[in-house]
């Protein structure tokens, strides 16, 4: 699933391609894709609109349109938005065409058909329940201690939770933890401010990295220019199989299960007890 970096990237590599353009056309070949409002609806109010920017917040991509509306993507398990030509063959898995002028095109490719559009009129309604932005100047060691406070769930649990924290998911939250040497099952408020130091550092770490090596591509994640990113050839312990060994200490990496996710670490080098 793409999460933070895979997101940012996209919004990086696809803003200079379509900054300025109008939409001339859109083409759904799945038309679920379209949450809100009605596809009719959709086709009416986004035609003719020129796109003026494109933010992240979270795991959801923001199109600022020359309406007062806003398009909001989420690519959910396996979307990506690849940019190409009016000539181009759409990719296969191609759900829904944007059609800008000049001939440029968007397409949002999902072979799973969980990715959803929305055109609303306040991005808040979407966004406004999300966490901190972690690579934010705003978010401090100071900012992670008051959030994890008293917090009883597993630090796994509230760092892939997007109302904790906005952007993180499966496979970062475990390198997170990987890296500041915390054992996902440890209780939020049960970290030392030793430990909330390192692991607001590894947070800012991790998602910076994978940013500068352009995403992870797994499960379909794809760079607009069709490309794939390379941030999970330095996963150490996302997406392992259980029996790998802890590039660090040797020991077998272990698989278990937090709140219905599959959750990877070293039991060495995150010990259960602090
Ligand atoms: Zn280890």
């Amino acid at each position: 699933m793409p999460e933070l970096p895979e997101v940012e990237t996209i919004k990086n590599e696809l803003l200079p391609h379509i900054v300025g353009r109008q939409v001339t056309g859109v083409t759904l070949f799945w038309e679920g894709i379209v949450r809100q409002p009605s596809v009719k609806e959709f086709y009416s109010r986004l035609i003719g609109q020129r796109l003026t920017g494109l933010a992240r917040r979270g795991k959801y991509l923001i199109f600022s349109l020359t309406s007062t509306k806003v398009l909001i993507v989420h690519l959910r398990m396996t979307g990506s938005l690849l940019v190409g030509r009016n000539s181009s063959e759409p990719p296969k898995y191609t759900r829904a065409i944007i059609h800008l002028d000049e001939g440029i095109n968007i397409f949002f490719r999902d072979p799973r058909k969980f990715g959803v559009m929305r055109l609303v009129e306040d991005a808040s309604i979407i966004v406004g329940k999300l966490g901190p932005e972690p690579l934010e100047a705003g978010f401090t060691p100071q900012v992670l201690a008051q959030r994890l406070a008293k917090r009883t769930a597993p630090v796994k649990a509230l760092l892939s939770d997007q109302t904790f924290i906005a952007g993180i998911g499966n496979m970062y939250a475990d390198e997170t933890l990987f890296a500041a040497r915390i054992h996902p099952l440890r209780r939020g408020g049960s970290l030392s401010s030793k430990e909330v130091e390192r692991l607001h550092q590894a947070i800012q770490q991790i998602l910076w990295s994978a940013i500068g090596n352009k995403g992870a591509s797994v499960e379909n994640y794809f760079r607009p220019d069709g490309t794939l990113g390379t941030a999970h050839f330095q996963f150490q312990v996302a997406h392992r199989l259980g029996g790998k060994l802890c590039p660090v200490c040797g020991t077998p990496i272990e698989r278990i299960v937090v709140r219905n996710r599959g959750t990877y670490f070293c039991p060495k080098c995150q010990p259960e007890k602090a």
